[in-house]
Formats: structure tokens, C-alpha cells, sequence
């Protein structure tokens, strides 16, 4: 089955009622006529150089964005024609979100940053307590759940974030350079868990990376906000 569906999509910043990152009122046309599939249980990944249009995907995909043209399809609903409000439920049901930054909230606990999108879901204070015990357990942190974000490595915060993504049971995890603040061998580990995770979802990872482009299943490229070549 296909987890996350992109048909023809082409996205402008800039445009009516958008704004402009710098001055002007030119637009930058940053997505053009993208489309492919992500099956369930597979893993893609986006290669490209930097400006090709990886995070805009990401952002489409997230439901972070409403690209000008096509349709993003995520669980079998077309994202593009939802209100903002069916939109951010459908995000917050289906899909996990791990950036190459992290963005735990520095003083929440690994466990209650875990347990944060699970607030939100309405899920009662011990379950979610439990749960998140649980993801952490699965990343490997099971000693850490008390810890702030400031007292873990790299390595730990990042697995923290993909257990925090990982919360709410979503169908499809997108992670943008999700190693790009990693030594290798750190990066290494969050790859196994990556893969681990996209064994029975979908998982879509953006990089530069060579290693983290090599837990793909499929990559597609990306040149000038076209698919390049899929392989
Ligand atoms: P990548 O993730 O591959 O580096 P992006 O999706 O971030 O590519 O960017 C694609 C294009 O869109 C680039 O030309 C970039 O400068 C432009 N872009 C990205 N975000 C914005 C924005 N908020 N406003 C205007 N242009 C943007
Ligand atoms: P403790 O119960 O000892 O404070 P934690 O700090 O790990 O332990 O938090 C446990 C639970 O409290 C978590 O399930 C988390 O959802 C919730 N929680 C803690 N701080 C916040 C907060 N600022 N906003 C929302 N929920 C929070």
C-alpha cells in the first residue's frame, strides 16, 4: 500500500499572500512538477545539492506546507485541500517529524519531551508516561528519561527526538539530515534506528550524507526542484 503519495506538485514561495525570505517580490519556484510514491514499509531517501528542494518536500509532506500546485496524498487523504485545522490533526495523527536540529524543549525531561505530542493527542498523564518510558527503552535510553536535553550527547538527544516522533504511532516518519549534526559513528546508530523504524512505516530522510543515504531503499534525486532520476 502507498503510505505517502506526491502527484505533480510545484511549489512557489513568495507568491500571493506568501512572503519573501529577502526583499523584492520575485518568487523562487522551489518544487516543479514532483511526483513519486513512498510504499508502506519503505524507506526514501532525497539526495540533492543544498536549494534543490528536499525540505520543501519534507515541509509538504509534514503538512507544513501547501504546495501552490498538486496534490500531497499521506494515508490516502490529499492534504492540499484540507482546512488548517484537518490538516495539523491529520499531521499530528500520522506523521513524525525528526529535524537535524532536534528541537527538544530544553527543560522538559528526555521523558516528557517524549511524551509532549501524546499531550496534545489528549492521551491521559500515565499513559503517556508510560509509553514514553517505553519509546525511550526501544532507542536505548531507558537509563535517561529523567535527564534534560542539556545533559545528553548528540547522539542521545537525536534518539530522544526520533522517540518523540515516534509517539503518536505515526504511519509516516520524515526526518531531514537527521545526522547532519552527528559524528559518524553516532550517526551510525540513529541510522539502525531509522531503519529499524521504517520496517513497518514510511520513512522519507533527506542528506547530503552518503551513509544516510545508503539505508534508502529508493532515492529519489532532486536537481533545481525537479526529480532528477529515481533509482
Ligand atoms: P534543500 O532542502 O534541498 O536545501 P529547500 O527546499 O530548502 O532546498 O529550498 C528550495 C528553494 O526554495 C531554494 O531556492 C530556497 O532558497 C528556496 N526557499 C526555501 N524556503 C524559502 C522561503 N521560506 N522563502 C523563499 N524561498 C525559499
Ligand atoms: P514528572 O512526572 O516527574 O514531572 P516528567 O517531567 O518526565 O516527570 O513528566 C511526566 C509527564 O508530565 C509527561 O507525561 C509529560 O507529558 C508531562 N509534562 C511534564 N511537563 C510538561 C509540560 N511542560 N507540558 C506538558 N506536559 C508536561
Amino acid at each position: 500500500a502507498t503510505a505517502v503519495r506526491l502527484a505533480d506538485v510545484t511549489h512557489e514561495y513568495g507568491g500571493t499572500g506568501g512572503r519573501l525570505r529577502s526583499g523584492g517580490d520575485r518568487t523562487v519556484t522551489a518544487l516543479r512538477g514532483v511526483t513519486f510514491d513512498v510504499p508502506r514499509g519503505a524507506i526514501v531517501g532525497l539526495e540533492g545539492p543544498s536549494g534543490s528542494g528536499k525540505s520543501t518536500i519534507l515541509h509538504a509532506v509534514a503538512g507544513l506546507l501547501v504546495p501552490t500546485e498538486g496534490r500531497v496524498e499521506v494515508a490516502g487523504t490529499d492534504l492540499t485541500v484540507l482546512s488548517d485545522a484537518e490538516r495539523t490533526r491529520l499531521r499530528r495523527r500520522h506523521i513524525g517529524i525528526v529535524f537535524q536540529r532536534f528541537y527538544l524543549l530544553p527543560s522538559l525531561s528526555a521523558r516528557a519531551n517524549v511524551a509532549l505530542p501524546l499531550v496534545q493527542a489528549g492521551v491521559p498523564r500515565a499513559d503517556r508516561r508510560d509509553r514514553a518510558e517505553s519509546l525511550l527503552e526501544a532507542v536505548g535510553l531507558g537509563d535517561r528519561a529523567t535527564h534534560l536535553p542539556g545533559e545528553l550527547s548528540g547522539g542521545e538527544r537525536q534518539r530522544v527526538a526520533i522517540a518523540r516522533a515516534l509517539s503518536t504511532d505515526p504511519d509516516v516518519i520524515v526526518a531531514d539530515e537527521p545526522t547532519g549534526e552527528l559524528d559518524t559513528a553516532t550517526g551510525r546508530t540513529v541510522l539502525e534506528l531509522l531503519t529499524d523504524v521504517g520496517r513497518d512505516r514510511a520513512v522519507i530522510v533527506a542528506s547530503h550524507d552518503e551513509a544516510t543515504l545508503s539505508v534508502a531503499d529508493r532515492i529519489v534525486a532532486l536537481r533545481d526542484g525537479r526529480v532528477d532520476d529515481v533509482r
